[in-house]
């Protein structure tokens, strides 16, 4: 048995008030598992910040631990396909939300829901991924399997963390990617990850009336939705795809089919929570094969356990830049 540290979320039953706070727990703590890992990095996600935050309807039972994703090493394993120090990375299965998650120097979970770390990869690059960028590259490989136009690729929620990981994989396979961001202070930012144009969120949102207008775009990864999202399906090349990842610009979609029915516009949700363990493998070994490393460390900012309920709140307002990495250990 011995101690760890971890941000507990607890919760006052009498002001329904949540509170977030570093605290040393024991073994005795953790939820029952099958697979014991000593985390060494989580990171920073939208999900994060809610559940940092009153939960948004995400979390099941307080005290918490949030963080929806980690690396690490396996301490124990009751499961053959782990052994202790095996090095481990755990995306999606609610993780975070209705179980404990990353935001520990210890984490137990089903075996189902790890893959082993791809060879390439550390774990600390592994997390400066994420959720985030793993979302990234199954948006990308969605569009792939759909097939990509001619003309850029549209990414919209650019210089956060999705946005950030789909214009550097984009970019280095070769397409075109206009990059779609509120914060012209980063136009330096999303050059350096690949993004060949710039196009100012008003662009979109502001200009595009009509359900159709120029056919423009060759495929978007989209990590905004709203009025965002309705207005650039108008946009696409004929045939293209929209992979829809996110919505932090609003749940609604003020659309009409008409870009579905006269322009054959797909619009493909992207989900990386239930993502089966072969999927999972494949798009981590296609990020450690198709992301570049240096373009990679120009989007991470570190950060440590007591850093969280200040990044938890600015992830919400959109204020983050790239990817936050979280050494548990710091
Ligand atoms: P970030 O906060 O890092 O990035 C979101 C970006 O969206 C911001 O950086 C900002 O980009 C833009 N944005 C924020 N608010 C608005 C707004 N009101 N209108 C237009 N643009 C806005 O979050 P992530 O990249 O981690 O996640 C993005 C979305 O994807 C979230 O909704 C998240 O919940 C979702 N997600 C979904 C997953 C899935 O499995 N489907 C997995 C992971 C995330 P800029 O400043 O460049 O304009």
């Amino acid at each position: 048995m011995s101690d760890f540290n971890a941000l507990v979320v607890e919760k006052d039953e009498e002001t329904g008030k949540t509170s977030a706070m570093v605290k040393q727990l024991s073994d005795a703590d953790l939820p029952d598992g099958e697979v014991t890992v000593a985390v060494e990095y989580s990171t920073v996600n939208y999900k994060d910040g809610l559940c940092i935050g009153p939960g948004g309807g995400l979390v099941r039972k307080y005290p918490h631990v949030p963080g929806i994703d980690f690396a690490g090493k396996v301490e124990s394993s009751s499961d053959p396909r782990y052994k202790a120090g095996d090095k481990v990375v755990l995306t999606g299965w609610r993780v975070g939300e209705a179980h404990w998650g990353g935001y520990s120097q210890k984490a137990s979970v089903k075996a189902d829901w790890l893959v082993p770390l791809p060879e390439g990869l550390d774990t600390r690059q592994a997390m400066a991924v994420g959720t985030a960028g793993f979302t990234a590259m199954l948006a990308v490989m969605a569009l792939e399997d759909h097939g990509i136009k001619s003309g850029p690729v549209l990414v919209t929620g650019a210089a956060g963390g999705v946005g950030s990981v789909a214009t550097a994989i984009l970019a280095n396979l070769g397409h075109e990617v206009a990059a779609v961001t509120g914060r012209p202070e980063t136009e330096d930012y999303l050059k350096s990850l690949g993004a060949t144009q710039i196009v100012a969120r008003e662009e979109i949102n502001e200009t595009v009336k009509r359900p159709l207008e120029g056919e423009t775009w060759g495929g978007c990864v989209d990590a905004v939705g709203g009025e965002m999202l309705a207005r650039l399906l108008g946009q696409m090349q004929y045939g293209a795809s929209v992979a829809a990842v996110g919505l932090a610009g609003g749940a609604g979609l003020p659309a009409t089919v008409i870009p579905f029915l006269l322009r054959g516009v797909n619009l493909l949700g992207i989900d990386s929570v239930m993502q089966p363990y072969d999927n999972r493998l494949r798009a981590w070994e296609r990020i450690a094969r198709d992301l570049p490393m240096t373009k990679l460390e120009a989007m991470v900012q570190p950060a440590s356990l007591s850093d969280l309920p200040e990044l938890g709140r600015d992830i919400l307002k959109g204020q983050v830049k790239g990817r936050v990495v979280v050494d548990v250990n710091a």
